[in-house]
């Protein structure tokens, strides 16, 4: 893009002007300028009930705005495209938890050249817990990011895997366009000593002696199937159904509903999908998208482990109990799953929901392993200090013998350490323990790494569009054209 004499002559009093975010209204010009502590709102003209002190630059007036939660809703009440969109029900979407509220730069880069819905706000009550944020802050890091790199497109706002009644409310009267419902404390454990309970009639007449056709499949159910499926999942149901008339039924709300049921150990059968999916329609219970749990393992910010050809074989039959009950598929921990996105892409026909979460701190901290080694040696010692009691949170293979000894690499080859799948892990699921650590100064790391955070947030940009870049570039490479605009 060719910078605009508007841009010029701004850039001539703001350097760290944000080209795009360039708006007006009326008389009034305003935009996000990089300072060197922090970004700032700058409006010339008519202050627009913003809250900001008034400056004078060689003559030049305008006001220098604090990027609060009060910014953050005036800019929402101004501009629509920096207020969430239920994004579900369009043909793809990508959720992309920005757990320290600076990847949007990066992140927007990724999706002004896809047609994906890009969620921009999306955290579970443990990730604010581990950070210290609220859904407030979220929420407005998102209109922020979307407003500076102007992006207009639309994006979505999830309470992502919330499990109780006021934690949904509280989300959805922010303004969250999406709720994941976790369910996963009501649904049950089934071993065959269980055989004692007797089923109710009126299940026993929706699911016996019928055969359910789903695309190309044929779904049957056998009593025991019917037993464990109705022993695991019934509850869950019924707290399902409580949460959709409390929020959804009478559209109180505008928002997306999904329900996950990924939670668990075992992986949900076709039998199990089947017996969700037609018990909600049943109960009148719409959803947008369900997250079932898949074969093989999905664990934190490495590749799929598993069989390829059975996740592909699994995920073509829920594809299709989705599409027959009028959902998509919702593919959690979608993190650096390289060697199953084009078949993700593929066989829901381009049809899906892809959450992402830690892989953006893994790319923050390879940063800080780029540019200042010292402190990433420090905090790399700390997370290994800190391993044992985080690892009672994951569910992780990681091995601390397979990781190169710090003191044996050189500083350049320090960011190699996220190439790394134990490595990383090990830097994953210590984030809340790193970004909490204190000294008898205060944090011991959290401001240090915001600050460096800030000062290259154009490397950080760079390395996020390169790596979600590469996510969204598998799951289309299959995908074809006649599918894309379905
Ligand atoms: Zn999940």
């Amino acid at each position: 893009m060719k910078p605009s004499f508007t841009h010029v002559f701004l850039k001539s009093y703001f350097p760290g002007i944000f080209e795009k975010s360039i708006h007006r209204i009326n008389e009034t010009t305003l935009f996000m300028v990089h300072d060197k502590q922090k970004d700032v709102l700058i409006v010339i003209g008519d202050l627009l009930d913003f809250e900001g002190e008034k400056q004078n630059k060689d003559n030049f007036k305008y006001y220098e705005i604090e990027l609060s939660s009060h910014t953050a809703h005036r800019l929402r009440s101004l501009f629509s495209f920096t207020k969430p969109i239920r994004v579900l029900r369009k043909p793809r979407s990508f959720g992309l938890g920005d757990r320290l509220g600076i990847a949007g730069e990066g992140h927007l880069k990724v999706f002004e050249n896809v047609d994906a819905y890009p969620v921009l706000a999306q955290q579970s009550m443990r990730e604010l817990h581990m950070t210290k944020r609220t859904y407030q802050d979220v929420l407005d890091q998102a209109t922020f990011a979307v407003f500076k790199m102007g992006y207009k497109d639309g994006f979505g706002a999830d309470g992502d895997h919330l499990k109780t009644i006021p934690d949904i409310k509280n989300a959805l009267d922010l303004g969250y366009t999406m709720i994941t419902l976790d369910c996963s404390d009501y649904i049950k454990t089934f071993d065959d000593s269980i055989n004692t309970f007797e089923l109710p009639d009126i299940i026993k007449k929706s699911f016996l002696n019928r055969i359910f056709f789903v695309g190309q499949h044929k779904v049957v159910f056998s009593l025991n199937q019917l037993r464990k499926a109705y022993y695991v999942y019934q509850e869950a149901l019924h707290y399902t159904k409580k949460v959709y008339d409390t929020f959804f039924n009478n559209k109180t709300y505008d928002a997306d509903f999904e329900l996950s049921i990924d939670e668990t150990h075992i992986p949900t059968t076709p039998e199990d999908h089947v017996f969700v999916a037609h018990q909600l329609s049943l109960m009148g219970v719409k959803i947008d998208t369900l997250a079932p749990r898949f074969c093989g393992e999905f664990q934190k910010g490495i590749d799929y482990i598993g069989s390829v050809e059975d996740f592909e074989k699994e995920l073509k039959i829920h594809a299709d109990i989705a599409k027959t009950y009028g959902y998509k598929l919702s593919i959690h921990s979608g993190s650096d799953k390289f060697s199953i996105f084009k078949s993700i892409g593929v066989l829901t026909k381009g049809q899906f929901h892809v959450k992402t979460a830690g892989t953006n701190w893994l790319e923050a901290m390879r940063l800080i392993a780029t540019v200042e080694p010292k402190l990433y040696r420090e905090i790399h010692a700390f997370a290994l200090d800190s391993f044992e009691q985080a690892n009672k949170l994951y569910h992780v293979t990681t091995n601390l013998n397979n990781i190169p000894k710090i003191d044996t690499l050189k500083d350049e080859e320090l960011p190699l350490l996220f190439d790394h799948n134990d490595a990383r892990q090990l830097i994953h699921i210590t984030y809340g323990y790193i970004l909490n650590a204190e000294d008898k100064d205060g944090f011991r790391f959290k401001n240090k790494l915001y600050k460096l955070w800030h000062e290259h947030h154009s490397l950080y940009a760079e390395m996020l569009e390169k790596h979600i870049g590469k996510h969204l570039k598998f799951l289309y490479e299959g995908i074809k054209k006649k599918e894309m605009n379905l």
